[in-house]
């Protein structure tokens, strides 16, 4: 039998948000903290994978994101030096029979939007905005999330969804600032009406070139659709970088061996804004008693499996299955879902970061030896390499290897 838990959720992100859903469902009373004083999140395009759709729709709300997306044809891996088509993975009829989902892209903020709209219109879930968490206490019967001002929040657990600075983290792992990858990451969005129709991409593309790749597809919000731009470039920069304005020059210089198609479509980019991306390393205990970790703050990682999104929603998923039991027991529950959710997350944590350097940035030879690898491949043996993250409908490892 379930008895009811008072939960507070730190963060109302994509993770907190999905988190207070999956537990509100268990007919437990949430209330999440967020920081800022307005719930809205940037208008940039994002891609799902059918793993996120199967946990959006254990969530009750993947009919929902699924009528906002777009459903894209092809993922394409372009050499970026040479202009040649390495591989494309179809991502139609094969994909989606075998992976139970579609892959899609759409608006975070609309992916975002379906959430808050569910939260506000579910039973037992207070949203309570400009509540900084600075960090928590607990004794045997109860958590309580502090904030920067002093106000005192009470719970039978806590679940820190506050991104990639955790303060949650800060207290529960205690391991400092993310690590800096020296990736420097330049992105734009524009209207793809500003687009010549000669250079309309389809699909999602990756140009792979040495030590630097650009990504390109198209997503679609209040009916108009919107090209997404996004080039990275190994710099080794020690720095870490927040969302910083760029002028277009700056930004064309990084890719000077890029060819001539997308040299032209990266030209039409404006307002570019640059981070250097950061992660850090697995850890595998993200519980502390009435306390734990879910998406960014739990296994922050680099953008190249296209995860952190879908990987979120697959720990919020799990969480709310977890958490059906009696509040004595909160702390052996939260357990449990560390247990479940930690190898998978720890596994695509350390794939994102050796697909910058072994997929995407190779150069000479290696590049050659990617190229060949790749083009070799049957679409059936494509879609092998990524069922363990496209597939598996648990949100345990799946079948791949
Ligand atoms: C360049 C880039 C591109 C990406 N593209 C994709 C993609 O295409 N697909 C994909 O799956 N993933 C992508 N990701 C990853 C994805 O955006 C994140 O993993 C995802 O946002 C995780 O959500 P979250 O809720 O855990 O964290 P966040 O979205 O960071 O949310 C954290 C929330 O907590 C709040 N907060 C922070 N501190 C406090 C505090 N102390 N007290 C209270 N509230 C607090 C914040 O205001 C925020 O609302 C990308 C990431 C990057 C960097």
């Amino acid at each position: 039998m379930t008895t009811s838990m008072r939960v507070l959720v730190v963060g109302a992100g994509v993770g907190g948000l999905a988190a207070a859903l999956g537990i509100a469902a268990r007919g437990h009373r949430v209330t999440v903290l967020e920081r800022r004083e307005e719930i809205v999140e940037p208008g940039v395009g994002t891609q799902l994978s059918p793993n996120a759709f199967h946990a959006l729709d254990r969530l009750g709300v993947g009919s929902a994101v699924r009528e906002r997306s777009s459903f894209i044809e092809e993922l394409r891996f372009m050499d970026a030096t040479t202009g040649e088509r390495v591989a494309g993975m179809p991502l139609t009829g094969g994909y989606r029979k075998r992976f139970g989902n579609p892959y899609a892209v759409l608006d975070r903020r609309a992916l975002h939007q379906v959430l808050l709209d569910a939260c506000r219109a579910a039973d037992g879930i207070d949203l309570l905005t400009g509540r900084s968490v600075a960090w928590y206490e607990q004794t045997d019967d109860e958590i309580t999330a502090v904030t920067d001002s002093g106000r005192r929040f009470t719970g039978d657990a806590l679940i820190g969804a506050d991104g990639l600075r955790s303060a949650v983290r800060r207290r529960l792992v205690g391991d400092g600032e993310p690590q800096v990858s020296g990736h420097t990451i330049y992105h734009s969005v524009l209207p793809l009406a500003d687009v010549p129709e000669d250079l309309h991409p389809d699909g999602a593309t990756v140009w792979a070139g040495p030590g630097w790749h650009v990504v390109h597809f198209v997503h679609r919000a209040g009916g108009a659709a919107f090209l997404n731009l996004a080039g990275t470039r190994d710099h080794g920069t020690a720095e870490a970088v927040v969302g910083l304005p760029l002028e277009k020059s700056h930004v064309l210089a990084q890719f000077p061996e890029l060819t001539d198609a997308a040299r032209r479509l990266l030209a039409r980019g404006e307002e570019w804004k640059t981070w250097v991306l950061t992660d850090r390393d697995p850890v595998a205990d993200w519980t502390d008693g009435r306390a734990a970790l879910l998406g960014t703050a739990a296994h922050p990682m680099l953008p190249y499996a296209v995860q952190g999104l879908s990987m979120t929603l697959e720990d919020a998923a799990v969480l709310g299955a977890v958490l059906d039991g009696d509040a004595r027991d909160v702390a052996a529950r939260l357990k449990t879902y560390n247990a479940l959710r930690r190898d998978r997350t720890a596994r695509t944590q350390l794939v994102a970061r050796e697909l910058g350097d072994r997929l995407y940035h190779p150069a000479g030879p290696e590049a050659t030896a990617r190229n060949t690898m790749l083009s070799s491949l049957t679409v059936d043996e494509l879609y092998d390499k990524v069922s363990w993250l496209h597939g598996a409908p648990d949100f345990t490892g799946g079948d791949g290897r």
